[in-house]
């Protein structure tokens, strides 16, 4: 009996970690908010998201974040939006998507990796919000489609930089569903590997990020406080690696990082 038990073990932790799989390939979730309307809602956020965080004024580093996110997108499932990358002036170690396909990049994360595979798998995380839709699906569930719609529409205007405050400002990052975060990952995962980038950065960024984070509990790792760091979740990326197809990845040339790292300094 103990036996046959701990010979299922093993098929159940697989079945499992491949139920998972099946779902988390599934982009197309339900969403009542149009493309368009993403589109439309992203663009009024961003002057408001901008108040709150003031672009990293430097063309090298702008350039540089959206040459990592174009490459990223190469590998991502769906390419729906006009993607806007940016880098914002703050210390913490972080990224964030807002709807319609507009990521930012702290500087505190360019000054915490020490590769550009690091930052290509926070990104690669960012992205895969936004390729599923992840923000305008949560927002529709916190806030009800209405108050949705009628951000989009323009009506609410006193709103809207509450809301775009409330998920996504200095005061109260979105916090997505658990689901939403493994999917983010699973994505981000396949984006970095169909990018050519090794996935295997995503894991060790993760572990180097926790351990700053126990040595110093500031703001240092704020990825974490919306984005929880468990063995679980590390487990679980691991086992997603495990599944894609072995190949050998292109040498990353880490100097341009290097230089825009010298600059932030
Ligand atoms: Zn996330």
């Amino acid at each position: 009996m103990r036996l046959a038990r701990l010979l299922l073990l093993p098929l159940i932790v697989i079945g499992t970690l491949s139920g998972c799989a099946v779902n988390m390939a599934d982009i197309h979730g339900f969403n009542v908010i149009s493309i368009e309307q993403e589109k439309e809602l992203g663009n009024k956020f961003a002057v408001e998201i901008e108040k709150q965080y003031p672009v990293y004024n430097d063309p090298e580093a702008q350039k540089y974040i959206d040459r990592l996110g174009r490459r990223l997108l190469t590998g991502a499932r769906e390419v729906n939006f006009d993607y806007v990358f940016k880098v914002v002036k703050d210390d913490s170690v972080n990224a964030f998507a807002i709807p319609g396909g507009r990521l930012y990049v702290h500087t505190g994360l360019l000054k915490a990796a020490q590769s550009e595979t690091e930052v290509a798998a926070v990104m690669a995380h960012e992205i895969s919000h936004s390729v599923a839709r992840h923000g305008t699906r949560q927002m529709t569930q916190q806030y009800g489609y209405s108050l949705v719609l009628s951000l989009v529409l323009g009506q609410n205007s006193n709103m809207l930089g509450q809301i775009a405050g409330e998920l996504f400002g200095k005061a109260g990052m979105m916090s997505y569903s658990r689901e939403y975060e493994n999917q983010a990952d699973f994505l981000g995962v396949e984006t970095m590997s169909k990018a050519g980038y090794n996935p295997q950065g995503m894991v060790s960024f993760f572990q180097k990020l926790d351990a700053m984070g126990k040595q110093n509990s500031s703001t240092l790792t704020s990825f974490f406080s919306s984005h929880p760091l468990t063995s679980e979740r590390i487990q679980r990326v691991q086992a997603e690696i495990a599944q894609i197809p072995p190949r050998t990845y292109p040498l990353v040339d880490n100097t341009e990082l290097q230089k825009i790292k010298a600059r932030i300094k």
